[in-house]
Formats: structure tokens, sequence, C-alpha cells
């Protein structure tokens, strides 16, 4: 069970974003009275959350709000939407990603955890079922979005063990529920243009969906759960020793 809280102190970057709120929330309501939010924009004003307003890609921004938010566990769920241009994804995702890694790693952040995203092994022409973490990134990547989460997830995977930080990625495929910005909004463009009479597939084409507080949910374990030992698939590479007893 995730529902006692570590007392810990928590700095949930991108935690004015859709996924990253209800994280913010399911660490408040199971008693978490140290948390804190690193975001470009400020979305929630709570007297009991301490917000940081910065960019990821700016090294200073992130390092600074890490320090001072004291954090031991910090999830980073931050990320540009789908649909823009390449180098924002380039610079967000990649650089911002790297720069927590170093900053996290200069703070002795003892825990990292990193919302990738399922679509980082899909190529957009096979289909993928019960597809687990043994199926290699896409050879070639969807678009700009895809190739940066995966590049972004590599680097933070690459880094577990290493100067005192332990790190995890969590894939989630579609997420709906309250205070999406994408989803939604996407269905009813589709409706709005006429886009409706568009099939693809035979109509049994399935895609996974989880409800936004499952994800948060997946979160606060993976958080809770990093060091502790337990059997894991190791697929890529062996990763390094690590010291269990950062707690
Ligand atoms: P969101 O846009 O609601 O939240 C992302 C947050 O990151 C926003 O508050 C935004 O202001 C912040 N942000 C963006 N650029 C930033 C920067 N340069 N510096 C600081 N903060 C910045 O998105 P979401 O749907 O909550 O997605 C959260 C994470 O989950 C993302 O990493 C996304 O790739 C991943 N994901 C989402 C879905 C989905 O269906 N929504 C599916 C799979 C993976």
């Amino acid at each position: 069970s995730n529902s006692a809280p570590t007392g810990e102190a928590y700095l949930v970057i991108g935690g004015c974003g859709f996924l990253g709120r209800h994280i913010v929330d399911a660490l408040v309501k199971r008693g978490e009275t140290n948390v804190s939010v690193f975001d470009i924009v400020q979305r929630h004003f709570d007297a009991n959350i301490t917000f940081f307003t910065g960019d990821l890609a700016n090294i200073e921004d992130i390092a600074g709000a890490i320090k001072k938010s004291g954090a031991k566990i910090v999830i980073h769920t931050a990320s540009p939407p789908h649909g823009l241009a390449a180098d924002i994804y380039e610079k967000v995702n990649v650089v911002g990603t790297h720069n927590v890694i170093e900053a996290c790693q200069d703070a002795g952040v003892p825990k990292l955890v990193y919302t990738s995203s399922a679509s980082v092994i899909y190529s957009g022409s096979e289909n993928l079922i019960n597809a687990d973490e043994r199926i290699p990134y896409a050879a070639v990547p969807l678009d700009a979005y895809n190739d940066t989460k995966a590049r972004a997830e590599a680097a933070v995977l690459a880094a577990n063990g290493k100067e005192g930080l332990l790190t995890c990625a969590l894939r989630p495929s579609g997420i709906f529920g309250p205070g999406d910005r994408q989803a939604i909004m996407g269905f009813h463009a589709v409706v709005k243009n006429n886009q409706t009479k568009f099939q693809i597939g035979d109509n049994t084409n399935l895609f996974d969906w989880t409800y936004v507080a499952n994800v948060a949910h997946a979160h606060l374990l993976a958080a809770d759960k990093l060091g502790v030992t337990y059997p894991v698939l190791v697929l890529h590479e062996p990763l390094p020793p690590v010291d269990l007893s950062l707690g």
C-alpha cells in the first residue's frame, strides 16, 4: 500500500500539468507535508505547496528549485504537448531531462522517477500486443516527441546507480480523466472538423487508456519501491550495482 506518508521532501516537475497535478494531489492526500512543484507556468495556488516557476531547459532554474526544495524524491512529468516544432522537444525533453539528472546528482537527491511514454516503442506501422520492457525503442521514431521521450528515458535509466541517484521510468499509454489538456480537445477537434469518417483498420484496433489517478498512483509506488529489492526484468543492458542503503 502507498497510503502511509513517508515524510520525505518531494518535488514534482510539471506539477501544474494534468498528470503532475494528480501526483501532487495523491501525495497531499496520503499525508505528505513537504511537496514542491516546478513548472514553467503556475496554474495552481495552494498554501501548503511550494511553487517554483522556471524553464527545465535552463539549468540554473531547475538546479535552484531542486536545492531550495530540499527534495529527496524528484518526479519529472514535464514535457511539451504533441504537435509542436521539433526543436522544443529537443530543448525540453533531452536538454531539460539531462539538466534534471545533473541537478539531482549535484544536490545529492536519492531518487528520480521519470514519466516516459508507451509510444517510445511504437514505430507507427506494426501492432504492439502485450508489449513489455523487452521491446526495443522504435528503430524509426514516430516523430520528434517520441524520439526525444525515448532519448530522455534512456538518459534517466543510464543514470541509475550513479552518484547516489536511483532512477526509474514509467511508460503510460493514453491517460484520461479530469484536468486532461490533450485527449478530449483532440477528439473534439476531430468531430468539429468533420473528420469522423476516417477509419484505420477493420474496427478491431485497440488502444490502452489509463485513468489519471491510477497513473499518479503508479508514480508514488515507483518512488516508494525504488531501491527496494524485488524481482525485476533487466532488459537493454545490465545496470551497475546499486547501493541499497540509500533508503
Ligand atoms: P501536461 O501538458 O498537462 O503537463 C506537462 C507540464 O509540464 C505542464 O504543466 C507544462 O507547463 C510543464 N512544462 C512544459 N515545458 C516545461 C519546461 N520547459 N519547464 C518546466 N515545465 C514545463 O501533460 P500531461 O498530459 O500531464 O503529461 C505528463 C507527462 O506524461 C509528459 O511527460 C508526457 O510525455 C507523459 N505522457 C502523457 C500521456 C497523456 O496521454 N497525457 C501519455 C503518455 C505519456
